[in-house]
């Protein structure tokens, strides 16, 4: 199982970071897990192709984590050999989000029917909306999805994937809750969005306040991680973006709460369990 850090950034654009973003691929599946800015392009480098994408799973609908959500459905599409069904597993409501996107891209899946003889129908979507205690399959890849607490955003949820030999928990944002431990129990690795809570008490200003009360910081990953005897702790979403040369620090406040490995890094770090 190889877990990548497709965009390590948060909401504000950066130059070096693409949006929340991360790939799994196991036991023959390609698992993009959100979809944030830039996603495409960090596939990509990470050689995987649009449409070898086995599925897409939403954590949950803020705006960073789905905002190339058009570029993946068109994408998927148009540059897959032969038709194919995208299948898209998300909280209630992104059924909702997936019409909306598939109605913003009606000129352009007009402009491609009516070009290409051989693209015979538009994207092929099927969205399965989940909730905590849900169970599927990605081919020989089982996924659970467990509850999550990033209030006052519902409904929001996290995955666990398991190719039989390995399993990863994808914790979306949050913080620490029962949910996500039972969700985490046993796993060998749990990949957290991370806020450092220290730096953004610093920045005066209320909006960038508000977020301190609904992500984990990154001492509460630890923890969390710790508490669920996980393997490996992987960062990711960090706030603020980690200043060049920081990343020993941002490291030795997880190592602190947590004696495993710890994984962060930039867009495409990656790590093989
Ligand atoms: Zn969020
Ligand atoms: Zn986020």
């Amino acid at each position: 199982m190889q877990i990548t850090l497709l965009g390590t950034g948060n909401p504000i654009p950066d130059p070096r970071r693409g949006g929340p973003a991360t790939l799994v691929r196991a036991a023959g599946a390609t698992v993009l897990i959100d979809c944030g800015r830039g996603v495409l392009q960090r596939m990509m480098g990470a050689g995987a192709m649009p449409g070898m994408l086995s599925a897409l799973l939403i954590t949950h609908l803020h705006s960073d984590h789905l905002t190339d959500l058009n570029d993946v459905i068109t994408m998927h599409w148009v540059m897959s050999p032969v038709q194919q069904t995208l299948r898209i597993y998300g909280p209630p409501r992104t059924a909702e989000i997936v019409t909306a996107t598939l109605a913003a891209l009606a000129p352009d899946i007009q402009y491609r029917l009516d070009h290409h003889n051989d693209l015979t129908s538009g994207p092929q979507i099927e969205v399965v909306e989940v909730v905590p205690g849900d169970e599927f399959t990605i081919g020989a890849v089982s996924v659970k999805v467990g509850a999550t607490d990033h209030r006052p955003v519902e409904p929001t949820v996290a995955f666990r994937l398991d190719d039989g030999t390995h399993s990863v928990v994808l914790g979306g944002d949050g913080i620490p809750c029962d949910g996500l431990h039972e969700l985490c129990l046993g796993a060998d690795a749990y990949v957290q969005t991370v806020i450092r809570d220290d730096l953004v008490k610093l920045v005066p200003s209320q909006r960038f306040q508000d977020i301190l009360d609904y992500h984990s910081t990154v001492e509460q990953a630890a923890q969390t991680a710790t508490r669920a005897g996980v393997t490996t702790l992987v960062l990711t979403h960090y706030v603020p973006a980690i200043a060049s040369g920081a990343e020993d620090e941002w490291r030795a406040l997880a190592a602190a709460h947590f004696s495993g490995n710890i994984v962060l890094g930039d867009d495409l770090t990656s790590v093989e369990l």
